[in-house]
């Protein structure tokens, strides 16, 4: 999907319409620091102990055997004024393979 860097929009704090530069709103990282706390607290239950899985992960992952259906993801447009620097985010995200800007 093709979209322009920049667009006409309204401003609800300028209240007026002004130049808006489009971006992707990032879906974030990963915690993997996160991860190792749980792990700590699973610890001091006196879980996740001794040997073996603990009855997890007995056949692969799902990526590795199920095929994929699913060829998009949802992407939500962040718009940001170039007046005030405020942002705001698109109503309706969208289901796109890829956001090009020209
Ligand atoms: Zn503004």
């Amino acid at each position: 999907m093709k979209l322009p860097k920049k667009t006409k929009r309204f401003c609800p704090k300028c209240n007026a319409h002004t130049e808006h530069k489009i971006d992707i709103v990032s879906t974030g990282h990963k915690r993997g620091t996160l991860t190792w706390g749980s792990l700590s607290r699973m610890r001091k239950r006196g879980l996740n102990r001794g040997y073996g899985n603990h009855g997890k992960y007995s056949r692969k992952a799902v990526k590795s055997w199920k095929m994929k259906t699913k060829t998009t993801t949802r992407k939500v447009l962040i718009y940001t004024c170039q007046k005030c620097k405020k942002s705001t985010q698109a109503k309706q995200s969208r289901r796109v393979s890829k956001i090009v800007f020209e």
